[in-house]
């Protein structure tokens, strides 16, 4: 399947969650087999050979593949999440949004110094949630980091974001 069929599975929905957004919904991709199949085949292609000994999904839409992706590189699957979810002692870090302010958390035995962590989300839109994500990772000093996104929106510009030793990729521009 090419890249342009596979974006062609993605739903986009006007008004969504709020009037003037325009939501790419990638449960359409995951539904269709074909579609599931050459995303997990496509992600695995890109981050075989790099290392990866923990995939860290963000909440909510990073736990889907994420963990799909964790199994095919034989790494171990971490959840990054939402405030007060997580039940063992956590670190945390908090960025601004459009509107307020938002936090992410993360088990603090869950990353290692020898590890090679992968982050993964559906979405890049202005890159706040992932740099906030960065920044938490690297508080437990692994290795290296690499970000990935099954879709970036490219008018944003949110890769302009992230600092230069965080390698950062998408599988989708739109
Ligand atoms: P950012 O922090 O502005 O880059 O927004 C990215 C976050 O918002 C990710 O966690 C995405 O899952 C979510 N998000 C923003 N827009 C969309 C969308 O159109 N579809 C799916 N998720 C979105």
């Amino acid at each position: 399947m090419s890249k342009e069929t596979l974006a062609k599975t993605i739903r986009e929905i006007p008004d969504f969650p709020i009037p003037g957004i325009l939501f790419y919904d990638v449960t359409t991709l995951f539904k269709n087999p074909s579609a599931l199949q050459e995303l997990s085949d496509t992600l695995y292609e890109m981050y075989k050979d790099k290392g990866i000994t923990k995939v860290v999904g963000i909440e909510s839409r990073g736990f889907i593949m994420g963990p799909i992706l964790a199994t095919r590189l034989g790494a171990g699957f971490v959840p990054m999440r939402k405030p007060g979810k997580l039940p063992a002692e956590t670190i945390e870090e908090s960025y601004d949004k459009e509107y307020g302010k938002d936090t992410v958390q993360i088990h603090k035995d869950a990353i290692e110094p020898d590890d090679v962590v992968l982050l993964h989300d559906d979405l890049l839109a202005t890159g706040g949630t992932m740099e906030a994500a960065c920044k938490l990772v690297k508080k437990l000093n692994p290795k290296k980091v690499y970000v990935n996104f099954i879709i970036e929106l490219k008018e944003l510009h949110g890769k302009d974001i992230f600092s230069k030793d965080v390698d950062v990729e998408s599988v989708l521009t739109l």
